[in-house]
């Protein structure tokens, strides 16, 4: 999905801040996440699916799971959305449509007589929308954030899952984890790259509600990253390819198979949030560190941070910071310049809480388009009021780091301390005894492997404290 190893690599270290250290990045002006593209299946994958799916559509009407074509035309819903639970503003952003040029390379026009596809020299047009997750793929796959769902009615016609989904690159072979729908109206919707396991336990042959779980986004078969390609046919031969959006250079369908299409350029605010540092992208398939911090006091660093999709030059984020007692502490309005339309794209401002600050609930507010999101973070305040007095946390640092780590320990009650080391398969890879009046620790984690670890400390046997790091 995102453009050239090279291209990404660079992004990661100029506009991620890769090792999370102080800004030496400009505030206020947004920062690209740019997306490359992946071709999603190669031209034998497709055939290979096609003949799949046209053999259990012929085994499926001979066991008469297949109703009578409905000649009404379904239309569709989003085939995203936020698992339960999670609260996020948004979680996406638009890759790729469906190229409607048939002329390649660099022949490329969507639905809307934009370039916003692609193509390959190898006579390649794509033919789905590219849905990304946004911001923090990685870390919103890891945890399951981003539900697939059934676009209409359906019976599920196949189904292929186990394949590995931490795939980068684009050109990898293997196939993609997918689920196919054969809708009421004889359409048919594929959901390919999904995540490995997560698939719906829905039988071949099985009925599927409109809205009802399918998987969960991955990065399976030839992807750059954790999206959802979602290709439509008008029959279920699968001959004629159907671009569900509605628009002038569509050159499949007249009309919008979308219950509710959203716009082209469908600009608005993913997420908002505070953070202790920039946040950090190891190597993929590692989950992004974040870094996300909701509670400050005197001399720590904040970061404001704003994720948006669809940003189009010129359009303006107004930004204010509101203090406990409700009135204006600063604003400041942030405006899109260097690009004409940016798919996906954050900005930020940074700050060191001051001596003497507002003690209390302090809100983050920003204003897009008319929408107005908050995020509220605490000042000063104490954490866990109701609990004993507790040693102060454990101190980890820098991180990430490449080779030395510095381990600042509260005073301890006992003389049962431990700190383990745990790799991201949870397996215990260091183990050292800590003594009650040792203040500090450093360990050399140069002979380490990069990657992320666990650091936790132990007292009398209990966790005290766990710090996620990155070694690079
Ligand atoms: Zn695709």
């Amino acid at each position: 999905m995102r453009k050239g190893p090279f291209i990404f690599l660079l992004l990661q270290i100029v506009y991620f801040n890769l090792y999370g250290q102080s800004p030496n990045m400009e505030a206020r002006t947004f920062y690209p996440f740019e997306i490359e593209h992946a071709q999603c299946l190669s031209h034998n994958q497709r055939t290979d699916i096609k003949t799949y799916l046209r053999q259990n559509i012929t085994d499926l009407k001979k066991a008469g799971k297949i109703p009578i074509q409905n000649r009404s035309i379904v239309p569709l819903e989003w085939p995203l959305r936020l698992a339960e639970g999670f609260t996020d503003i948004d979680y996406h952003g638009i890759s790729a449509f469906v190229d409607h040029n048939s002329s390649f390379p660099s022949a490329i026009e969507d639905y809307n007589c934009g370039a916003r596809s692609f193509d390959s020299s190898s006579g390649f047009n794509h033919s789905g929308t590219d849905i990304f997750l946004w911001p923090f793929g990685w870390s919103m796959m890891e945890e399951g954030r981003v539900d697939v769902v059934s676009a209409a009615d359906g019976i599920v016609i196949g189904k292929l899952d186990g394949n590995y989904d931490g795939n980068c690159t684009g050109q990898d072979t293997t196939s993609w984890n997918a689920i196919y729908i054969r809708h009421d109206d004889g359409s048919v919707a594929w959901y390919g790259h999904l995540k490995t396991n997560s698939l719906t336990t829905a039988p071949i042959g099985g009925v599927i509600q409109q809205g009802e779980y399918l998987g969960k986004v991955g990065s399976s078969g030839a992807s750059n990253g954790p999206h959802l390609h979602f290709e439509v046919y008008e029959e279920e031969d699968l001959i004629n390819l159907v671009d569900p959006f509605e628009g002038d250079c569509n050159s499949l369908n007249t009309t919008s198979s979308w219950a509710d299409q959203r716009p082209y350029y469908d600009s608005g605010i993913n997420r908002i949030s505070t953070h202790s540092a920039l946040p950090a992208v190891p190597s993929c398939p590692l989950p992004e560190i974040k870094n996300e911090e909701n509670n400050f006091c005197e001399g720590d660093d904040i970061f404001f941070m704003v994720f948006v999709r669809d940003l189009l030059l010129d359009q303006t984020i107004y930004h204010q910071l509101i203090k406990p007692d409700g009135s204006v502490f600063n604003t400041w309005e942030t405006t899109l310049q260097s690009a004409e339309h940016l798919s996906a794209s954050y900005t930020f401002e940074y700050a060191v809480i001051p001596n003497d600050p507002a003690i209390g609930p302090w809100e983050y507010r920003v204003d897009f388009l008319g929408v107005t999101a908050f995020h509220t973070f605490n000042v000063c305040m104490p954490v866990d009021i109701d609990e004993p007095e507790v040693p102060s946390k454990v101190k980890v640092f820098p991180n990430p780091t490449s080779d030395f780590l510095t381990i600042e320990f509260p005073q301890f009650n006992t003389n049962n301390i431990q700190l383990q080391i745990h790799n991201v398969d949870g397996k215990n890879i260091f183990e050292q005894k800590i003594e009650s009046t040792q203040a500090e620790l450093q360990l050399d984690l140069s002979h380490f492997s990069d990657g992320i670890y666990m650091v936790s400390i132990l007292e009398n046997n209990q966790r005290i404290s766990t710090n996620r790091i990155l070694k690079f």
